[in-house]
């Protein structure tokens, strides 16, 4: 075993970062890792830490899985390892701050310091102007490593100091031998959700593992075929946004309470006392981060469901133009077959057109059932 097994369908990209950990002539101090989500950015930025930290087994280095370094540093607990993965919007000026601090400080028994920001799309301007000359000069013994969905969602300033490593969507089988070896599902259920997923690591392993998951998406699927007319299109605009709102409100509602019971402790009131007026503004703040996470996960969702349409009639292209490829959602032959039976292959593309502008419109925050009512109506039957 080594720290790459769960990185998987990247060998370029593995090759580049282990031959960058073990060769210091091939050694940069500043990375971009972009690729889709749920191709592994974050697996493979630990993985890559793992590997510069290796002290190696049996004169295997350079990630052998099975040191102390090795192990402590994907679980999270190396001592010279930060990693910034944020569930907030944006990551902020005082964040960045203390990491440029933190980076500065000499290894304390690694061979670097290693720093992972995993979402480095979501500083703002400013923010990145204070980053920049931390990742220009960094000293010998530092590695910053910043993941991205793509270069172009950093600023050419950080790219162009940034040695860049892409990562390309994995194939279904390989994401599902991952499933099977590391969470040991059975090898159909696994290959299901894997093409399901469209190789989405994380989201196959939820789909293969939960019941409710594989549910909340055959019911988004069945709106293709649900949907008559127009009063069948504002219906299920709708339950879609409910359905993303309460998965939303269930992924966020137990951490947020966490989150404030912490506040409270940390500003030494106890449970049930009345919030002193001057204490507010510092549970407003968190209420706020709070409330834009969840509408944040929200879109997430919605935009999940609409991939997943996608999916769907893309499948249905596949079969109207008999081409012999792959259905995604092979377990929705019928409907797939009955909804290509039924339009043109043009319909088809212009569905698919009309769900790729509702994810734009939801992205440029436009209100979510708006975007989806007008994608909604057309996908109805047209004559
Ligand atoms: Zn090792």
């Amino acid at each position: 075993m080594s720290v790459w097994d769960d990185v998987v369908g990247q060998p370029d990209a593995v090759g580049t970062l282990r031959r960058a950990a073990t060769d210091p002539a091939a050694m940069t101090h500043a990375w971009l890792l972009t690729g889709p989500p749920g191709s592994g950015r974050s697996v493979a930025a630990r993985a890559f830490a793992a590997a510069l930290q290796c002290t190696g087994t049996d004169g295997e280095t350079g990630g052998c899985g099975r040191c102390h370094a090795c192990t402590t540093t994907l679980a999270g607990t190396h001592p010279d390892l930060t990693v910034v993965a944020t569930d907030k919007v944006v990551i902020t000026v005082a964040e960045v701050r203390d990491l440029i601090m933190t980076s500065a400080r000499t290894p304390s028994s690694g061979r670097y310091r290693v720093i992972v920001v995993e979402d480095a799309d979501r500083m703002a301007e400013r923010t990145t102007n204070v980053l920049l000359k931390a990742i220009e000069e960094p000293p010998p013994h530092t590695v910053w490593v910043l993941c991205a969905p793509s270069a172009q969602d950093v600023l050419p300033t950080i790219r162009s100091r940034c040695r860049g490593v892409v990562l390309r969507v994995p194939p279904a089988r390989d994401v599902a031998d991952l499933l099977v070896r590391r969470d040991g599902i059975d090898p159909a259920v696994a290959l299901t959700a894997a093409r399901a997923a469209q190789s989405h690591v994380g989201l196959a392993r939820r789909l293969a593992r939960d019941a409710d998951a594989r549910e909340r998406r055959d019911a988004v699927l069945e709106i293709a075929r649900r949907i008559r007319g127009v009063g069948d299109a504002v219906l299920a605009a709708g339950e879609l946004v409910d359905v993303a709102k309460a998965e939303a409100l269930a992924a966020t509602a137990e951490r947020d309470a966490v989150e404030k019971a912490e506040l409270m402790r940390a500003l030494g009131v106890q449970d049930g006392d009345t919030l002193p007026p001057r204490l507010r503004s510092q549970l407003k703040q968190l209420e706020d981060d709070q409330k834009r996470r969840a509408t944040r996960r929200q879109r997430d969702v919605l935009d999940r469901s609409m991939v997943d349409l996608l999916s769907l009639y893309r499948d249905v292209l596949v079969v109207q133009l008999g081409a012999t490829v792959d259905l995604v959602n092979a377990e929705h032959d019928g409907a797939v077959r009955a909804l290509a039976a039924d339009s043109t292959p043009e319909q088809t593309i212009r569905r698919m057109d009309a769900i790729g502008v509702a994810r734009e419109r939801l992205e440029g925050n436009v209100a979510p059932l708006l975007a989806l009512e007008a994608m909604a109506v057309a996908l109805r039957p047209q004559g």
